[in-house]
């Protein structure tokens, strides 16, 4: 919720500041619909929950298209479909992409939660449940802010297109394919991925990047029979002190990945996306 530390980011103006007061005006109703849609138990590595994934996904686009969004879809992916929806209607402003999801991680333990994870629950101006805060709050930050802008000026001040996946969780695994055939739908002149945090309460942030994550399965051989510690210990690599050092050996002392190249591809790969960054905002701000 709003803090008194919070102030407007721009675009500031009339236009901006209207659409803010609305947002404050309708915040008892947005709080109504945010637990609406994190009721949708879309845990999306759970197969059981294959009809709550779609159910979510007609919801979103049926609330997308409510608000005054126009092309909305629920897009086939050959996993969990897509939810698009758009605003183009400022020719010669900048399109925007907003990236979401609404597929969320698993709630187990479901011990450990003092309200269930699917009845979200308001406690000190906070909303509790699975999704509330991984994707499906910061997703509706955005959509509600073009809600308060169509509902108070008609139009929003440059175009918008929303892409909702319901994979992020389990790996975005159809995502790269549905983005190459659906080139055109998603052509922008940037992207906002609606899934990271603020910096704190009350502090706005703009995430410009996020680490990595690498997972493998190592399997390791040893002797094909116990071996006697006594008469072999110490001569004989143990396969679990050797997957230790294996592991050990990913990182220097200072926590720098040590894998033998992988620091020259990484610096090579930020200066390319600093470059065309620089040239993607010389375009732009034209
Ligand atoms: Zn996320």
């Amino acid at each position: 919720m709003a803090s008194a530390a919070w102030r407007p980011l721009t675009p500031a103006g009339p236009a901006s500041d209207r659409a803010i007061e609305w947002a404050r005006s309708w915040n008892r109703r947005f709080v109504s619909e945010l637990a609406e849609l994190v009721r949708f138990p879309t845990v999306g590595a759970d197969p059981r929950q294959a009809a709550d994934m779609r159910r979510c996904a007609d919801w979103l686009a049926s609330h997308l298209s409510r608000i005054g969004l126009e092309h909305v879809g629920v897009l086939e992916t050959g996993g969990p479909p897509v939810v698009y929806a758009d605003w183009l209607r400022a020719p010669g402003k900048p399109t925007v992409l907003v990236y979401g999801h609404y597929d969320v991680q698993p709630a187990e333990p479901l011990g450990e939660w003092r309200t269930p994870p699917f009845e979200p629950a308001v406690r000190a101006g906070r909303i509790f449940g699975r999704g509330a805060s991984d994707d499906k709050g910061q997703l509706f930050v955005h959509v509600k802010s073009v809600q308060s802008w169509l509902a108070t000026s008609g139009g929003l001040p440059l175009n918008v297109r929303f892409l909702i996946e319901g994979e992020e969780e389990t790996g975005s695994a159809h995502l790269p394919e549905f983005l190459r055939r659906n080139r055109k739908r998603v052509q922008s002149d940037a992207a906002i991925v609606s899934d990271t945090p603020m910096a704190g309460e009350g502090i706005p942030a703009i995430t410009y990047a996020l680490r990595g994550a690498l997972s493998a399965d190592i399997e390791l051989r040893g002797p094909v029979r116990d071996l006697h510690s006594g008469a072999f210990g110490g001569a004989v690599h143990n396969p679990l002190q050797a997957m230790c050092e294996l592991i050990g050996s990913l990182h220097d002392h200072d926590g720098r990945v040590a894998i033998h190249g992988f620091m020259i591809v990484f610096a090579s790969s930020r200066r390319v996306s600093a470059h065309s960054w620089r040239r993607r905002v010389r375009a732009t701000s034209r």
